[in-house]
């Protein structure tokens, strides 16, 4: 493995992310060997924690996270961890965080390698990013890496409002905005199922594929987020995001070589090409949705903080167009939603059916084909699946469609790095591959802005769902006039 130098510093870092995710994954990596000697890390926040508290709490979100772990190599990881209380509002006492990041820099000879992780709200981003600059803390020789969550802003405006404070300080080659999606195994091996398989890329257009489906299922209800998720919704927490950016790899051209930049060109175009809706446009193509109570589970509106009357989207099914010569005519349909029947995501490419049946006639006229489909099975399992038709045995002439099915297995799920591991090996490598550029994030958002402000000017039935069901009837509806279905139904 390679090993990296650098220096950590996760603001928001006694924050739940930070605990459940971010110290766990870089241990991960330093137990694979790409971090050695040579890294350090500082976590800060308002809280006033020692460095002790601070290794204390390390070591039990490893433990945690890793109940096999080995302990003593958590022991001299934890280490290399130090504490800062630090308000980032108070511009004056980010004097005291250079002193600190000089020093580490020094004691662990980290070449001026630095990685800002900014875990914490979103309206902080900014003016974090700015007084990095101005208080001196960004190094003069080595890298300079700013590392943010989601949301980035609510819509376009406040999205660009962000990224000029953002470009105030930082390179659009030092800024990494993570979605963890694109952290995921089978969200990756879309591009190698694509590139490397004639089979696969030469039937990629509107002349073969009938339409493409893009589910990501949560099972869960809004549990203690409603103070965000209240104000966001599916539409902009999922749609904006995530699945634009599982769109954008499915719809895009090949790129020139598989490196970061050629690979963000392709996305962009693609981005470029979806047809972004007028209101009346959108009306007819996105449909959202809200989940009542079923026999166990509360209704969105009587869950904790969540207002009685609230309008707000907790579902959402939409169809897609992109105008260019590879997809003209080929509608993307998409659902994501909260308490729905199970927790999975999932892409299903629906191929055309052959011309003529020829095994209709004339003996078996009910003989029927099904599609084929190409299945990739995001989560919770890793996997493909291709359903083709293929003889029915016994005498006569009969189809039935056959799936010849990969799952990874155990050996291969236990090799497969969690998203945030990888997201912080790609960062500490350089590879902005799977990050979302500047200007995919706004092609998304210009095209969420006009269903979100349709949205937010009608008030909406709700609750249109069951909880534990796959949404509203409106999401079978908008493939029934296309005379479609969902190929996952219940
Ligand atoms: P959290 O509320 O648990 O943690 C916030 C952290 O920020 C705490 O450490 C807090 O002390 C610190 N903080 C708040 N005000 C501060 C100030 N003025 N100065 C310094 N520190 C301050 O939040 P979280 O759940 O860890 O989420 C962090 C970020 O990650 C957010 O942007 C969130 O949207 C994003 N995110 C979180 C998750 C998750 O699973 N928790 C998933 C996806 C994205």
């Amino acid at each position: 493995a390679t090993e990296y130098s650098s220096l950590f510093t996760f603001f928001g870092g006694t924050g739940d992310l930070a605990k459940r995710k971010l110290y766990p994954s870089l241990f991960k990596l330093y137990v694979r060997g790409n971090l050695g000697e040579h890294f350090a890390v500082i976590g800060t926040a308002r809280d006033s924690w020692s460095d002790d508290q601070f290794r204390e709490v390390v070591t039990q979100s490893i433990r945690e996270d890793q109940p096999d772990a080995d302990m003593h190599a958590a022991s001299v990881f934890v280490t290399h961890f130090y504490y800062l209380a630090h308000d980032v509002t108070d511009k004056a006492h980010y004097a005291v965080m250079k002193d600190l990041v000089e020093k580490l820099d020094e004691q662990y000879s980290l070449k001026g390698n630095r990685i800002f992780y900014l875990s914490m709200a979103p309206r902080f981003f900014g003016e974090v990013a700015l007084n990095l600059k101005s208080e001196g803390l960004l190094s003069e020789d080595g890298s300079n890496r700013l590392v943010i969550e989601k949301p980035f802003g609510t819509d376009f405006t406040t999205a660009e409002t962000l990224n000029e404070q953002l470009s105030g300080a930082f390179e659009e080659k030092q800024i990494y905005r993570i979605d963890h999606y694109l952290g995921k195994e089978m969200v990756q091996n879309i591009q190698a199922l694509r590139f490397g398989n004639t089979l696969v890329e030469s039937l990629w257009n509107n002349r073969y594929i009938d339409n493409v489906q893009v589910t990501l299922s949560e099972k869960l209800g809004v549990e203690d987020r409603a103070g965000y998720y209240d104000t966001a919704g599916a539409l902009r927490d999922m749609v904006q995001n995530h699945i634009m950016q599982i769109v954008s790899q499915l719809a895009m051209e090949q790129p020139v070589s598989f490196t970061d930049s050629d690979v963000r060109v392709e996305k962009i175009k693609a981005l470029r090409s979806l047809r972004v809706y007028s209101p009346a446009e959108a009306a007819k193509n996105f449909i959202r949705g809200q989940y009542g109570a079923n026999d166990t589970e509360p209704a969105y509106r009587d869950e904790p903080n969540v207002p009685k009357d609230s309008a707000n989207d907790t579902f959402v099914a939409g169809k897609l167009l992109f105008d260019n010569y590879r997809w003209s005519g080929v509608p993307f349909y998409v659902r994501t939603g909260k308490r729905l029947a199970d927790k999975f995501t999932r892409i299903d490419v629906v191929f055309k059916k052959p011309l003529i049946d020829i095994f209709a006639f004339p003996q078996n006229r009910d003989n029927s084909l099904a599609p084929n489909v190409l299945t990739i099975y995001v989560e919770p399992n890793s996997g493909f699946s291709l359903q083709l038709n293929a003889k029915t045995a016994g005498q006569g002439f009969e189809t039935e469609p056959i799936h010849l099915d990969f799952q990874q297995d155990v050996a291969q799920k236990e090799e497969t790095p969690e998203p945030y591991e990888r997201l912080l090996h790609d960062t500490l490598k350089g590879d902005q591959t799977n990050f979302a550029s500047w200007d995919e994030v706004s092609y998304a958002w210009k095209f969420v802005d006009v269903i979100q402000k349709l949205w937010d000017s009608e008030t909406p039935d709700f609750p249109n769902y069951v909880s534990g069901s796959m949404g509203p009837a409106a999401s079978d509806e908008l493939l029934q006039r296309d005379h479609r279905s969902w190929i996952y139904r219940l």
